[in-house]
């Protein structure tokens, strides 16, 4: 196996780099993406000092969470079915994938019931691409105006996939768009905490630091190649 320290350090160092580059001073967080991978594997990046792992399958996180507590923090990544919200209510610093009005409806009901409030993401598909989930922009406004009507929930910030193609071109000007609709809500009602930008994975997270990623969901780099 190839030095996993080194290389976990190589990617650190290269955020930090490119933030100079393009001037940056803001926090880059690296989120480890441990679908599917070994559990000792994620103890040893955990001793590395990854401080946040996110999943994509509630029953994947129920488990790190059963193993790791309270030493790391839990992002939901991936699609959630609003029959499972109960079981990570309260226990995910950020849900990135919100992507209907009923889920942040049902969130923030179960939100309410355990006391707590939920940081989330708005998941768009500013590709429209068919097999990706998330909204249009087109939509963004009324799913704004309506979760800042609830109490249990807070928006904290975007989520975006590029399309996963070679043109460098094509990904930018989406990580791009997702940066300006991002300040554009921030601007238009500046008592809303917009900080997160969650965009750039393996192949891709080099060009989202450059247009302003505050969140890079690394899996591939990291762990190795799995089939997901
Ligand atoms: C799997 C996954 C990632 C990580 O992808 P890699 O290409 O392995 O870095 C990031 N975001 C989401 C939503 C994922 O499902």
């Amino acid at each position: 196996m190839r030095d996993s320290l080194n290389n976990y350090e190589k990617i650190l160092k290269e955020i930090e780099d490119i933030k100079k580059r393009v001037g940056r001073t803001d926090d880059v967080l690296l989120l480890a993406v441990t679908k599917m991978v070994d559990e000792d594997l994620v103890r040893k990046f955990i001793g590395y000092g990854v401080t946040d792992i996110g999943e994509n399958k509630v029953q994947d996180m129920e488990k790190r969470i059963e193993v790791f507590g309270d030493s790391v923090n839990y992002h939901l990544i991936g699609t959630l079915q609003r029959n499972k919200i109960n079981k990570i209510i309260g226990k995910t610093k950020l849900i990135h994938s919100v992507d209907s009005i009923r889920l942040i409806d049902a969130i923030d009901k179960r939100s309410e019931r355990e006391g707590v409030v939920t940081d989330f993401l708005v998941q768009l598909n500013i590709s429209g691409e068919e097999t990706k989930s998330g909204f249009s922009e087109e939509e963004l406004d009324a799913f704004v105006k309506h979760v800042k009507e609830l109490e249990n929930v807070r928006l904290r910030g975007i989520m975006t996939m590029a399309p996963h193609v070679e043109d460098e071109d094509l990904i930018r000007s989406v990580f791009r768009r997702a940066r300006e609709l991002k300040e554009k809500i921030q601007n238009d009602d500046q008592s809303l905490a917009m900080d997160y930008l969650s965009m750039g994975m393996s192949h891709d997270y080099k060009i989202a630091v450059e247009e302003g990623s505050t969140i890079v969901r690394l899996g591939t780099i990291l762990f190795g190649e799995r089939n997901y």
